[in-house]
């Protein structure tokens, strides 16, 4: 949480330790709790992995002191990992795609990060693909690769899961999340099926994204502007464990942004719109579980909303659907 009681050495403490909100437009005796990881400093969930995954890279000397990491990542990541280099020594190179939030690249670069941009149309693959050439060509350089790097799921199964189910003295009847490297979700399975096999874990992605075919269920590939989750092609997706899910919510980009404006109205959060894609999947599997359609060991749901709406603002995310899709 962001107050503490005692004077802290670095920025890095501050990671983690972020507050279980209670989201009050739920059914019946239904509880939904939020995680709300913009209280990060570097205000997404993603800070976790970046102080998680180059803390132990180091220790394990998969990056020298003093190295070189190169990313692939729609932004978020590259603000946590920006912090966390930084802090650790290192330096830190981001591959972004044009399209992802301008506010996001500047932060990347206040915080001493250099960026390099790759075509919308080549997606993550495209950056994915000139991370690694970019490393190659580099000395001391390397890719922690945050779609690939099992680090990504311990960092939420070590923190973000027994943070949430010490607030709940592990009462967790579902665990629903948004997916884009799927880290958050898997981690947050993991640990909870640990505590209760039977936990209802549920993923989020964007109507158009396909992350539903590991399931086995019909996707049609298709645009979105839900940020920060969603896949089109799930082979890059490494992370995802199906056998950990027991369904994947497409939630298209007029319920998702309906939901965030209504969270900033009615319950008071500035979050973006995979939080409005959490909560809605979330609100869904709550009604499923009022109505006795979904079975879980307890009425508490979890969802996780990942950053926050300001760094969206030049987007048009608080104007109309037709404005914030135009
Ligand atoms: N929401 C936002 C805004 C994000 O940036 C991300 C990370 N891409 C996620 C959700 C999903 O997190 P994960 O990569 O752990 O699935």
């Amino acid at each position: 949480m962001t107050a503490y009681e005692r004077p802290l050495d670095s920025v890095l403490e501050t990671i983690g330790r972020t507050p279980l909100v209670r989201v009050h437009d739920a059914p019946g005796d239904v509880r939904i709790y939020a995680k709300l990881e913009s209280f990060n400093p570097g205000a997404s969930v993603k800070d976790r992995i970046g102080r998680f995954m180059l803390e132990r890279m180091l220790e394990r000397g998969d990056v020298p002191a003093g190295g070189t990491i190169v990313e692939p990542t729609a932004g978020n990541t590259g603000i946590g990992f920006a912090i966390a280099a930084e802090q650790l020594g290192l330096d830190a190179i981001f591959v972004v795609p044009e399209r992802f939030s301008v506010e996001k690249q500047q932060l990347m670069a206040a915080l001493g990060a250099e960026i390099i941009n790759t075509p919308t149309e080549d997606g993550m693959d495209g950056a994915i693909e000139r991370a690694h050439q970019l490393a190659a060509e580099l000395d001391g350089a390397v890719v922690p690769q945050q779609f690939s790097n099992p680090l990504n799921t311990q960092a939420h199964y070590e923190t973000t899961a027994p943070e949430i189910y010490a607030a709940l003295d592990d009462e967790v009847g579902a665990v629903v999340a948004g997916c884009g490297t799927a880290g958050t979700l898997m981690g947050l399975a993991r640990y909870a099926l640990e505590q209760d096999s039977e936990t209802y874990v549920a993923a989020v992605e964007p109507e158009g994204s396909l992350y539903g075919e590991f399931l086995g269920e019909d996707r049609e590939e298709g645009e979105y502007k839900i940020e920060g989750i969603g896949t089109h092609n799930v082979e890059t997706n490494e992370l995802f464990d199906p056998e950990l899910v027991d369904d994947v919510y497409a939630v298209p980009d007029r319920i998702a942004h309906e939901e965030l404006k209504r969270l900033a109205r009615e319950e008071g959060h500035l979050v973006a719109s995979s939080a409005g894609a959490a909560c809605a999947a979330a609100k869904r599997v709550a009604r499923q579980i009022d109505a006795g359609t979904v079975d879980a060991p307890h009425d508490t749901i979890v969802t996780i909303f990942p950053d926050s709406s300001e760094r969206y603002l030049s987007k048009g995310i608080y104007r109309s659907f037709e404005e914030w899709t135009s």
